[in-house]
């Protein structure tokens, strides 16, 4: 049986980034850029105030306070008309551009109103360049601000509009289909008759896959019947990745993976030594629009979310270009908050949640118990073996987001 890193580097094996596309800006949040982005314009576009105020001219600091001639009042979306000499002031407001000859900005609690279109500007603080932005401090036209590779947040999303793009190359968001197998599942919104259970791996599948900037589009629930499993599954071939739950056992109606191969998508491995999560599938399926990742997850809903987490969160970062955190990073080690003694032929990883810089085991009841899981924060990572773990002994922790 395969470890748990053999597992994840087979499917990385298969995974590539997906095509390209351009797409409105503000579709493109969490997505990676594909282009580098040069800036159209300086930034600030002009000198300017960065408080409400009066601007004055060099002559005049350098004094304790100053009586000035109020020329004329600037305000954002203004331009000067008229060039500042000592002995006069312009009111200017945040964001407008400063006239020539100005020195720098006094703001507006340091000015007191006399008569006569006067003022009186307290100075003793006022330094030459004060309260003032110069014209492309933050950028220059044609500089490259955002280099292909990055991930969009709401920030970069702001400095796209700054630099006038509407729409922008990023790598595609990847389609992830979700089908919830087993004849006993119900939608969560009927009563289950005896023997009956809810679909919970459903509606969890699509938010883990939201959670994780894919596109989620739901299957619903197969039946345990071979015919309606093939035609649902089709379905989910034309997306970037199929997420099956449930079928993939040794049970009389795990057909899952029978159903897969008559399909023609190719198994890569089948169960893996970890707990929970033994049992996963996975296979890749060639076509014409390209291919689609087929992983047949666990039925328990503990087990479905821990291979999400292990195996098709990575694959999701490399299909929208991102780095895959677990190349990329080593895993946080944590001391545990108890001692533990530990006997098992598969990697365990744990429930458990941070106390400080403790990690404690969390009581649960199994793959089956999604409500003890909910108290975790992450999972402490005990590989195969028996062991006894003291107190205070470092583990691998594995934040579950
Ligand atoms: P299976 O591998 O299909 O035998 O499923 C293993 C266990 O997980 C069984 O107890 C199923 O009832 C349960 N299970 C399967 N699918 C779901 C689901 N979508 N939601 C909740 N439990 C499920
Ligand atoms: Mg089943």
């Amino acid at each position: 049986m395969l470890e748990v890193s053999a597992a994840l580097d087979l499917i990385l094996q298969q995974t590539a980034p997906l095509a390209a596309q351009r797409l409105p800006v503000a579709k493109t949040l969490g997505q990676v850029l594909a282009e580098d982005v040069a800036a159209d314009v300086d930034s600030p576009p002009h000198d300017k105030a960065m408080m409400d105020g009066v601007a004055v001219a060099a002559g005049d600091l350098g004094q304790a306070d100053a009586e000035l001639q109020v020329l004329e009042t600037i305000t954002a979306g203004d331009t000067p008309q008229t060039a500042l000499e000592p002995g006069a002031c312009v009111r200017i407001m945040t964001g407008a551009p400063i006239p020539p000859g100005t020195a720098a900005v006094v703001m507006r609690e340091q000015v007191a109103e006399l008569p006569n279109g006067r003022v009186r500007v307290a100075l003793t603080n006022t330094t030459a360049g004060k309260h003032i932005m110069r014209r492309g401090a933050s950028m220059h036209c044609g500089e490259v601000i955002l280099p292909r590779g990055t991930c969009l947040r709401p920030l970069e999303v702001g400095l796209l509009s700054e630099v006038g793009r509407a729409q922008v190359m990023v790598v595609g968001r990847p389609q992830v289909a979700v089908l919830a197998t087993g004849n006993e599942l119900v939608p969560a919104d009927e009563q289950p008759s005896p023997g009956m259970i809810r679909n919970t791996n459903g509606p969890m599948l699509l938010a883990a896959a939201t959670a994780a900037g894919a596109a989620p589009h739901d299957l619903g629930i197969g039946r345990d019947d071979r015919e309606q499993l093939a035609e649902r599954i089709a379905e989910g071939l034309q997306r970037d990745i199929l997420l099956l739950s449930g079928g993939v056992s040794a049970g009389v109606l795990d057909l899952v993976p029978g159903v897969l191969q008559q399909l023609g998508v190719r198994q890569v491995f089948h169960k893996v030594r970890l707990k929970p999560g033994k049992p996963l599938w996975f296979g890749v399926s060639q076509h014409a629009e390209g291919q689609t990742l087929v992983f047949g997850l666990p039925g328990n809903p503990v087990s479905a979310l821990v291979c999400f987490r292990l195996f098709v969160q990575p694959a999701l970062q490399r299909l929208a270009g991102q780095a895959v955190a677990s190349e990329s990073k080593p895993l946080e080690m944590l001391r545990l908050s108890e001692p533990y003694e530990h006997s098992s032929e598969r990697s365990v990883y744990w429930p458990a949640r941070r106390r400080g810089t403790m990690v404690e085991l969390l009581a649960w009841h199994g793959s089956a118990d999604l409500r003890h899981f909910s108290a975790a924060d992450c999972l402490a990572v005990l590989p195969a073996g028996e062991r006894r773990y003291s107190q205070g002994e470092l583990v691998e922790v594995l934040d579950l987001g």
